[in-house]
Parts: C-alpha cells; sequence; structure tokens
C-alpha cells in the first residue's frame, strides 16, 4: 500500500510543525509505503518573489543570510546539525546566490531564472523534513522534481507536465527504493526535457501529489494543511464556516477552480483518473478531514459551498455580425488560444459576448487580443471584478436556490453580471465588483447554510 502525504507552507511554518509533520509521516509509514510531498517552508516562496523584485547586490546577500540563518535555527530546533548539515545547507545557499547574482546581472530576472530561484524553497524544505524524520529512526530519500522526475513543457512559471514521460519514470526511480526509505519528494518543481527547472504555478504542490498518487497507484492521497477539510466557504471570509465531510470529484473540480485554494484546481484530474481517494486533513487535528472520492453517497445531496476568485477582468465583446452567423465564436476563441491566454467564465447572447480572465495575465497579450477582436467588433474592458461560485449537488436536487442567490444580492445592493450555469448543474458562477465580494459571500453563507437548519450543509 502506497499513501501520497503533501504537507503545505502552512504545516511547515517552524520547528514544532515540521516535526509533527514527522510524526505523522513515521506513524503512516507503519502502515505502509510513505512519499511525502512538501511545499516550501511558510512564506519562503513569496520571500522570494520579493527578492527578485528587488534584485541588487545588498539584498541579495540580505536574502541568502537570512535564509542560512532561517533553515540553521529551525535545524536546530530539530536536531544538533552535523557539518555535513551545515555543508549542504551553505551549498544550497551558495546555488541560491549564484542564480541572484547571474539574474540582477540580466537586470531583469527571466521566467526561467524565476522558477530557478523559487524552486529553491521547496529544496530547502525537502532537506529539513527529511532531517527530521530521520531524527526519528526512519530512513529517507530527497528526490527532486527537477532532477529529471517531473517533465514539464518550458511553459516558465506555469508549465504544463509530459505525462507520458513523467508517470514511467516516477515509477521506475521510485518503486525499487520505497519499502526501505520514506521518499521526501519537492512539490511545485518539474524539469524540461533540456533539464531546466520549471514550476507548475501557485500552490501546485497538491498537484504533484495527485500525479506521484496516479504514477504509484496510491491508495489515498492525503492533503495536510491548516484548517479541518474543505468547508461551506473560506473560513478567512466566513468565520462560522462549516467542514464538508465529503465531496465527489466533480463538486471539489468546480470548487477549487474558483477560488477554494485549498486545493490546487489540477490536483483532481490525476487522482480522479485512478480512482485514488484524496483528503484535506487538518495537519494539528488530523480526525478531521474531507474525503473526495468518485461516487457520491446518496445523504449528500444536500451539500453547498461558496467560493470566491478576486482579480479578475471582463471582456465585453458586441457585435451584430454574430446574428444567424455561424463561426463567430470559434474566431474568438482562436485569437485567445493564439495569445495563449485561459478563459474562465463565458457567457453569450445573440450579439454579445461576456468572457473572464485572470488580472494577473500579462498586459501585452490581453492588448494584443483586444487589437485582434477590435477588427471585427466593438470591446470594451472591465477591470476589478470577482468571480463567485456556488457549488453542490444541492443545486440539482433542490428548486428555488438560484432564485435565492440573486433575491439575497439584490437586498444587499450587490449588482451582478455575466451568470453561467455549467451543464453539470451543479454550480451557479457569477460576477460581482471586487468591493462587494467578501459582503456577497457572507450574505450567501447566512441565507443558503446557515439559514437552512435541519439541512445538512456539512458537519455543525
Ligand atoms: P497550504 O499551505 O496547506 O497549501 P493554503 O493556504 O494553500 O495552505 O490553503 C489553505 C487555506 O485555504 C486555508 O487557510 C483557507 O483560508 C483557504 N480556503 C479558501 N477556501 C477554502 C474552503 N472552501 N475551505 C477551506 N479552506 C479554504
Ligand atoms: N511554494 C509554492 C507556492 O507558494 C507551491 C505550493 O505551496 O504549493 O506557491
Ligand atoms: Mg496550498
Amino acid at each position: 500500500m502506497v499513501i501520497i502525504a503533501k504537507f503545505g507552507g502552512t504545516s511547515l511554518k517552524d520547528a514544532k510543525r515540521i516535526k509533527n509533520a514527522a510524526t505523522i509521516t513515521t506513524e503512516l509509514k507503519k502502515q505502509g509505503n510513505v512519499v511525502v510531498v512538501v511545499s516550501a517552508i511558510g512564506d519562503t516562496t513569496n520571500f522570494l518573489i520579493d527578492t527578485i523584485k528587488n534584485i541588487d547586490a545588498v539584498n541579495i546577500e540580505k536574502t541568502v543570510n537570512e535564509v542560512y540563518l532561517r533553515y540553521l535555527n529551525i535545524l536546530e530546533e530539530i536536531k544538533t546539525p552535523t557539518q555535513k548539515d551545515k555543508k549542504q545547507l551553505k551549498t544550497f545557499c551558495d546555488n541560491l546566490e549564484k542564480r541572484l547574482i547571474l539574474s540582477q546581472q540580466q537586470k531583469n530576472a527571466s521566467p526561467e531564472d524565476v522558477d530557478h530561484i523559487l524552486g529553491f524553497g521547496e529544496i530547502f524544505s525537502a532537506f529539513i523534513l527529511s532531517r527530521a524524520i530521520k531524527q526519528m529512526d526512519y530512513k529517507t530519500k530527497i528526490l527532486c522534481g527537477n532532477d529529471n522526475l517531473i517533465f514539464t513543457n518550458a511553459n516558465f512559471n506555469n508549465a504544463d507536465v509530459l505525462f507520458d514521460k513523467t508517470y514511467p519514470v516516477l515509477k521506475k526511480r521510485i518503486l525499487p527504493i520505497l519499502d526501505e526509505n520514506i521518499i521526501v519528494f519537492t512539490g511545485f518543481i518539474g524539469t524540461t526535457i533540456d533539464n531546466k527547472t520549471t514550476t507548475l504555478g501557485r500552490s501546485s504542490s497538491d498537484y504533484i501529489a495527485s500525479l506521484l498518487g496516479n504514477a504509484l497507484d496510491a491508495e489515498e492521497i492525503q492533503i495536510y494543511t491548516d484548517v479541518d477539510g474543505i468547508m461551506t466557504a473560506d473560513p478567512r471570509i466566513v468565520k462560522d464556516a462549516k467542514v464538508i465531510r465529503q465531496m465527489d470529484f466533480n463538486e471539489i473540480s468546480e470548487l477549487a477552480f474558483f477560488g477554494a485554494y485549498v486545493l490546487h484546481p489540477k490536483t483532481i484530474e490525476p487522482a480522479m483518473e485512478k480512482n485514488i481517494c484524496v483528503k484535506v486533513i487538518n495537519s494539528f487535528n488530523t480526525d478531521s478531514f474531507t474525503k473526495i472520492f468518485k461516487k457520491m453517497p446518496e445523504d449528500n445531496k444536500n451539500i453547498l459551498s461558496i467560493s470566491s476568485k478576486k482579480n479578475v477582468v471582463l471582456l465585453n465583446i458586441y457585435s451584430t455580425r454574430m446574428l444567424n452567423t455561424h463561426g463567430f465564436l470559434a474566431k474568438v476563441f482562436t485569437i485567445f488560444e493564439e495569445e495563449e491566454i485561459p478563459i474562465d467564465m463565458v457567457s453569450t447572447s445573440e450579439v454579445n459576448i461576456s468572457l473572464s480572465v485572470n488580472e494577473y495575465e500579462p498586459k501585452e497579450k490581453i492588448q494584443n487580443i483586444i487589437k485582434k477582436l477590435s477588427k471585427f467588433s466593438s470591446v470594451s474592458l472591465e477591470k476589478n471584478k470577482s468571480i463567485i461560485c456556488v457549488v453542490g449537488e444541492a443545486l440539482k436536487h433542490r428548486y428555488g436556490i438560484a432564485g435565492k442567490i440573486f433575491t439575497v444580492l439584490g437586498n444587499n445592493k450587490i449588482n451582478v453580471e455575466m451568470i453561467s450555469q455549467g451543464a453539470s448543474e451543479i454550480n451557479i458562477t457569477f460576477v460581482v465588483n471586487d468591493n462587494d465580494v467578501k459582503k456577497a459571500v457572507i450574505a450567501l453563507h447566512n441565507e443558503l447554510i446557515n439559514n437552512n437548519k435541519g439541512k445538512k450543509y456539512g458537519k455543525s
């Protein structure tokens, strides 16, 4: 039996949490084989991003010294570091420094530099967790995604996995050493065929765990985090959000895609393909979790959850040429394809198409899209928008929820734009102004979840 256990940055924030992760891992090893996937410790990734943004000689030295001391301190709380441990830490820091200096000399860090630099976060983390596990008398083996293991294309910062190349290699390299060792695997990073480090997008360590689960035919993929599981809303927005004990793959896909960042949206696909159960578990309260699997039991028809995604831009395309013609939508989508910009939401009428894209997409590409679209339509762009998504089987099985949603928003004077409902009928998605998102989510949670006592929407 193989278990994949992934620990997020929040679950590895300090020595106490790292020791806790090591204990969970060794307990799992008593039941079967374990691959543990790590994110960068705490806010390391953001810290490295800040350094890259303000890159100069002083800042580089400050960052590298701070990183060395930070990790040495954590290590000292876990065990007495040997000379070898210190030398290893120093080598990582020297390599980080070299790459930072290289980027500084080029004036601007390229996307390739950024991935190489950010990848150090996960490499440090694997090294430290492995030392904590060793301290408990278990053998470990560190494997890094960029050491010819997670193969991707060269789309730096958000690379796509080359599955046919990756899966067989993971099997071949891991299975022979799995009985004897706890494998500590870096999240987030991969490699191009010609050996350049890539990253798979922010928060993608969950996805790496799922890829490993698929490759090794794991029994379970366990995602350890800082909340009690998937909840009826983001607990940072809704203080009385409740844990949902079970969800199916379709529901979690919608929720994760539209903002419930507790699980990276790409995590679902590899797990679903092999029908592997995914659990989202609180690393400090392991009895509390959400179980995600293929088929929902009957009594879960009342599940409902709300997610939101800020920083979205809307593109409204208007053209009377759309009337009674074919091929118009294809023309529009081809332009997005050419510029490699993903679309989140679409809604259409006879003469109008509204599309939403992430505000962080490169500005030049959005401008190119507008230029191309303007040749055959009039285009307007609206910024500072948010997507809200209400997801759950309840939408399919109970009448009147859509009516309730828009009544609540109307009563709260929240303007709604662009409404869409997926063919699966388990989500209703719409756009509001960024300023209104918090108010909208709280009001909807109150009406749809708190005011439905007697109906089961999660653990109360
Ligand atoms: P990790 O470091 O473990 O990867 P993340 O910050 O990526 O942690 O994800 C956990 C956070 O996701 C939680 O602290 C919570 O604030 C947020 N979150 C957003 N939506 C939800 C939701 N529906 N259920 C649970 N947590 C959510
Ligand atoms: N460390 C990376 C990030 O902060 C990846 C992850 O946490 O999953 O985005
Ligand atoms: Mg995460």
